[in-house]
């Protein structure tokens, strides 16, 4: 595997803040590489160093095999889409797109050639011709990412590049990116703070905190082992079992997370399956969410489970709020340990 971009102890400060601490990453040619993270965790500020714009306080970046730390922005064969379009208004689609080429010097024909291809790459083919006020937000990205693509960069960085859309065209985009990543063959770095954009589309994420990566991995193993609490509960939601509630319930030490979707609400005194523990409690909400519902089930001794139940149309009797004794379903092999928490992060001096 040949890493497209690496970064070598790359390091941001800000006086103060310490922005990017001291990051390792290797990403790969072709890959669809997605940084993920609460605002404020350093995701941009790594794109804006890989791009050039921001000088690292410490550290390196390649692209292939060149250090390209000391470059101007303009000297890496990288480009960046922002969320903000960055295109235009007073010129058409198609200069717009050109506009890299046109820089460049590309002769009028071959300029014209590659941004045709560009625009039928992105899906708008015969929309050259408008201004950006006559296209939709969508539409507005999808020039901006032509206009990126035209200069056929070794690696493209996208910030939160569907940030500005609503919700359903979000998700509509967010399958074409992908799409279009895999025609490309283009290198896609992406910044997000919205864990399902991050799982549907990428190869690999890695989950930033404070100006460090928590976990780099597939959204597989993401979802399914995170390798932190922090990780388990920014991607997915999950129920997390502390150290008391542990040895009490499960007669286990340690910390653990599950998934709501491991949960089932079962009749008190259901028959327990192999590998499966029966934790008696209280439903005390049900929240219908359209393909699921929700329910919280306040366990004996205080500790409340957030259980998932697929809105499949089967014979299950409802979930409903209720003094009645019920009792939560957990199969061993579905709690995720947790290492040891903030005692094992915490740096020594
Ligand atoms: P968001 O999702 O909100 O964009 P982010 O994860 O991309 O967040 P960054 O923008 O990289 O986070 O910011 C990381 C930290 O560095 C923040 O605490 C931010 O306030 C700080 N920071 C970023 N740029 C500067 C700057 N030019 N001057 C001072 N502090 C900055």
């Amino acid at each position: 595997m040949t890493a497209e971009v690496t970064t070598q102890g790359l390091t941001k400060h800000f006086g103060e803040v310490h922005a990017v601490d001291d990051l390792d990453l290797e990403i790969a040619d072709g890959e669809f590489f997605s940084m993920l993270g609460p605002s404020g965790s350093g995701k941009t500020t790594v794109l804006r160093m890989v791009a050039g714009f921001e000088r690292p306080t410490k550290g390196r970046i390649l692209l292939g095999d060149a250090d390209v730390t000391d470059l101007p922005p303009y000297r890496r064969d990288v480009n960046t889409v922002f969320q903000d379009y960055a295109i235009f208004p007073h010129m058409d689609v198609i200069r717009n797109v050109e506009y890299g080429l046109r820089v460049k010097r590309v002769d009028r024909k071959e300029r014209r050639r590659r941004a045709e291809e560009a625009l039928a790459t992105v899906r708008l083919e015969g929309y050259g011709g408008r201004k950006p006020s006559q296209l939709s937000g969508g539409q507005r990205q999808r020039v901006a990412l032509a206009r990126a693509l035209v200069n056929r960069p070794k690696v493209l960085l996208l910030d939160e590049p569907l940030g500005a859309l609503d919700l359903k065209l979000r998700r509509e985009m967010q399958l074409e990116l992908k799409q279009i990543q895999r025609d490309v063959g283009i290198t896609f770095v992406f910044v997000t703070h919205d864990q399902e954009e991050a799982l549907s589309m990428s190869d690999r994420v890695a989950v930033f905190q404070d100006g460090r990566v928590e976990q780099v991995a597939t959204p597989v193993q993401l979802y399914e082992e995170p390798a932190s609490e922090f990780v388990a509960g920014f991607v997915g939601t999950s129920n997390r079992i502390g150290a008391a509630d542990a040895r009490r319930l499960l007669g286990t030490p340690g910390e653990y997370a599950v998934r709501p979707e491991r949960l089932r609400v079962v009749p008190a005194g259901a028959s327990v399956e192999r590998g499966e523990l029966m934790l008696p409690g209280r439903v005390r909400e049900v929240v219908y969410l359209g393909p699921t519902t929700h329910a919280m089930v306040e366990l004996d001794g205080g500790a409340t489970l957030t259980v998932s139940r697929p809105n499949a149309g089967g014979a299950e009797p409802p979930l409903e709020v209720s003094d009645r004794m019920v009792a939560v379903a957990l199969h061993r092999n579905s709690l995720i340990a947790l290492s040891g928490g903030t005692e094992e992060t915490e740096e020594t001096a």
